[in-house]
C-alpha cells in the first residue's frame, strides 16, 4: 500500500471488529490491523438473528451472497415471521401474538456467521495473540500507541474498542474523561439486568425422533415461549438441522445489582428442565433434549454519554452491550461499522479532520443505538407480562411490535447520509 491516508487499530475481531474491518477494506488508503485477544476469530455454539436492516448492511458490504448459503433459510425480500409469541407457562399453552416483518428474522448459526467475515478479511491485517492492555493518546505526535499483553507495541492514528462487554478501551476511556460529574465514570461499567440465559443447541433430527417424525414450532420458525418471570426463545438454524434455545429467567430484585460468581458457567440440561416445569407440552419436548447448556449472567450498559475521546472510538458492545431481547446488539455493532467505515473513507477525512468523522459518529450512533438498548430490555419484561400491558393480550401485542420500531423509521443508508452531511458541516476546529 503506498502511504495511507489513516491507520486504524480494531481492537477485538467479534461480529463488531470484523465488520468494521470489512466495511474498510473497500478503501484502499486505510491501513486496517485488527488485534484479537484469542489465538483464532471464533464464536460461540449458538444462533443468531438478523432482520431487514442489517441484512441490507450486509449486502452493502457484499457478504450477503455468501451469507445465504449458511443461513437457515435465505430471505427473499418477503415479510416472514419474526417471533411467534405463546402463553407458554402452562399446560393448555396458546399464540397469543405473531410478529411478522420483511423477511422474516434470518437465522444463522453464530460461527457460520462469522467465518464469512473472516473469510472476506483482507490478507495480513488479523493479528492473533494481541490482548491490548492499555493506550496512550499521544497528542503531540498526532497518534495513539498501544501497548499489548505479550509484550509488544504498536502505533495507530485511529484505535477503534470493539472488544465487547468488558471492553477494556471503554474502561480507560472513561477513567480518562474530565467529567465534571465524577459518577458519569461509572457508567462504564457493565451492570447485571437480573436475566441469566441458559443457552443450547438441541439435534432437530432427536426432536423429530422421539415425536414419531412430527415437527414442533421450534423447528420451523422463531418462537418465543412467554410466562411469567421467564421466557424461551427458540428457531432453527443450519438448515433446519439444529434448534438454538435460549431459556431465559428473570431475578427482579436482582436487577442492576451485582453478580456474584462468573458471567458464564456450564451446566447441565436437569437445571433448565426445572425452571420450566409445568410449561406446556411443546417446551417439555425441546427442553427434554437439552443435555449440555451454558448459563449466562446476562450484563448490559447503560447508556453511555460518549462513543469518543481524542483518537479513540468504541464500537459494538463496547459501546451499548444490551439485553438480547430484541436480537439486535450484533445488528448495531454492525451498523456502527458501516456509519463510522462511511465516514473514515470519505475523502476529506486524513489524520488532521478525524476529529469530524468521530464527532458525526457519535452524534449520529450514540443516540440511536443508546434507543434500542433501551428498547430492549422493556421488550424483554413484555415477554415475561412484567410491562404496563401485564397479560392483555390485544395491547401487548401491537405494543411488543412497536418496540422495534426504531428498525423502520429510517434506513442504514440514510443514517450514513445524515452521518456525512453532519460531517460535511463541522466547520469549528476541535483538537484532537
Ligand atoms: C443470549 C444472547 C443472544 C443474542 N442474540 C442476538 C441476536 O439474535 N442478534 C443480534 O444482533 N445480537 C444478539 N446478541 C448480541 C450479540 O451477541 C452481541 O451484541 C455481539 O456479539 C457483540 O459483538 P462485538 O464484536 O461488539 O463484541 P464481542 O463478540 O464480545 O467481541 C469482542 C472481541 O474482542 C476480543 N477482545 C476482548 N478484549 C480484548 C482485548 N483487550 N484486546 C484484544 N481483543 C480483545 C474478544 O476476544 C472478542 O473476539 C445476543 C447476545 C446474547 C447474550
Amino acid at each position: 500500500m503506498p502511504t495511507p491516508k489513516l491507520r486504524v487499530a480494531i481492537c477485538g475481531g467479534g461480529i463488531g471488529g470484523l465488520a468494521l474491518a470489512v466495511a474498510l477494506s473497500k478503501y484502499s488508503n486505510i491501513q486496517i490491523d485488527v488485534y484479537e485477544a484469542a489465538e483464532q476469530f471464533k464464536e460461540i455454539g449458538a444462533g443468531i438473528t438478523m432482520r431487514e436492516r442489517t441484512w441490507k448492511i450486509l449486502e452493502h458490504l457484499g457478504l450477503s451472497k455468501d451469507l445465504s448459503k449458511v443461513t437457515n433459510t435465505p430471505p427473499d425480500g418477503l415479510p416472514g415471521i419474526g417471533f411467534e409469541f405463546r402463553r407458554a407457562d402452562r399446560a393448555d399453552g396458546f399464540q397469543f401474538h405473531l410478529y411478522t416483518t420483511p423477511y422474516g428474522n434470518v437465522l444463522f448459526h453464530r460461527a457460520h456467521f462469522l467465518d464469512i467475515f473472516v473469510n472476506h478479511l483482507p490478507t495480513g491485517v488479523a493479528h492473533f495473540g494481541k490482548r491490548l492492555l492499555s493506550y496512550e493518546d499521544d497528542k503531540g505526535n498526532s497518534q495513539v500507541k498501544l501497548k499489548f499483553a505479550d509484550g509488544s507495541q504498536s502505533t495507530c492514528d485511529l484505535l477503534v474498542g470493539c472488544d465487547g462487554l468488558r471492553s477494556i478501551v471503554r474502561k480507560q476511556m472513561y477513567d480518562q474523561a474530565p467529567f465534571k460529574e465524577p459518577a458519569l465514570k461509572d457508567v462504564a461499567e457493565p451492570v447485571w439486568s437480573g436475566w441469566v440465559a441458559y443457552r443450547a443447541l438441541v439435534p432437530a433430527d432427536r426432536i423429530r425422533r422421539a415425536n414419531g417424525g412430527k415437527e414442533i414450532r421450534a423447528m420451523t420458525h422463531p418462537m418465543m415461549y412467554c410466562g411469567k418471570d421467564k421466557h424461551i426463545v427458540s428457531y432453527p438454524i443450519s438448515q433446519g438441522r439444529i434448534v438454538n434455545v435460549v431459556g431465559f429467567v428473570f431475578y427482579p430484585e436482582a436487577e442492576g445489582k451485582a453478580f456474584n460468581g462468573p458471567w458464564v458457567t456450564e451446566c447441565d440440561g436437569a437445571e433448565i428442565i426445572k425452571h420450566f416445569a409445568g410449561w406446556e407440552q411443546e417446551v417439555q419436548e425441546l427442553l427434554r433434549h437439552v443435555d449440555n447448556a451454558t448459563l449466562w449472567a446476562i450484563h448490559h450498559l447503560r447508556p453511555l454519554p460518549m462513543y469518543t475521546s481524542g483518537r479513540v472510538a468504541l464500537l459494538g458492545d463496547a459501546a451499548h452491550a444490551m439485553t438480547p431481547h430484541q436480537g439486535a446488539g450484533a445488528g448495531q455493532a454492525i451498523e456502527d461499522a458501516f456509519v463510522l467505515a462511511a465516514l473514515l473513507g470519505d475523502p476529506a477525512i486524513t489524520v488532521h479532520t478525524l476529529w469530524k468523522a468521530l464527532s458525526a459518529y457519535e452524534s449520529i450512533r450514540l443516540p440511536f443505538a443508546n434507543r434500542v438498548l433501551r428498547e430492549s430490555a422493556v421488550s424483554g419484561k413484555m415477554y415475561e407480562f412484567n410491562s404496563i400491558f401485564k397479560d392483555k393480550y390485544t395491547s401487548l401485542g401491537p405494543a411488543i411490535d412497536a418496540q422495534w420500531s426504531w428498525s423502520m423509521e429510517s434506513t442504514p443508508e440514510e443514517e450514513v447520509e445524515r452521518a456525512l452531511k453532519r460531517m460535511r458541516g463541522l466547520e469549528v476546529k476541535h483538537k484532537l
